[in-house]
């Protein structure tokens, strides 16, 4: 998604839009690698300004997104929402003065450049929606997983082994030290 710098006038330029997966090689390689699968286009809104020497582009990014659970291997599904700041300068302006490094020390504001008489907010939006994928999938916070002795899930019923957590004998002993 491309939008021309002539474009942006005095007032924040505004757009939306709805492209599948496919359009974000980025995206497209995660789902490849199995860290999740995509169940419907990127959906974006951006306004993007211009603020002094740069355009500062505001948005928010959705995409709809199916993981397998670390813990109990089941899929579930959820929705990779992210806002986003970023500031876009002239590749050409890129060596800037200390002055203007302050300025960005912001530190949720994205920096990038662009080349020649537009932006490019592809590889930025896939960058979100990438930050916004979990290292380890939970498919809830209390999520039980599985029994490491014969497998069964944990969620939907407690299984017969005798499990025992090491920590509880643990807190037992030091009970007994505290009471005496
Ligand atoms: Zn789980
Ligand atoms: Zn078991």
């Amino acid at each position: 998604m491309k939008i021309r710098i002539d474009h942006i006038k005095n007032k924040p330029y505004e757009l939306a839009v709805d492209e599948p997966v496919e359009n974000f090689p980025v995206l497209l390689q995660m789902q490849a690698d199995g860290e999740c699968v995509f169940r419907g286009n990127v959906a974006a809104e951006v306004a993007v300004e211009r603020e002094f020497d740069h355009l500062r582009a505001t948005g928010r990014v959705q995409v709809p997104v199916e993981f397998v659970c670390g813990r109990c291997l089941a899929t579930y599904q959820s929705v990779i929402d992210s806002s986003f700041r970023i500031i876009f300068r002239k590749e050409s302006a890129r060596q800037s003065s200390v002055e203007d490094e302050t300025e960005l020390c912001d530190e949720d504001l994205i920096a990038s450049t662009y080349d020649g008489d537009e932006i490019d907010l592809t590889h930025e939006l896939e960058e979100q929606v990438a930050l916004g994928i979990p290292y380890k999938p939970l498919c809830g916070e209390g999520c039980q997983g599985l029994c490491p002795e014969c497998g069964a899930d944990l969620n939907v019923s407690p299984c017969s082994c005798s499990r025992v957590p090491v920590n509880l004998k643990f807190s037992a002993l030091k009970d007994f030290k505290v009471s005496r």
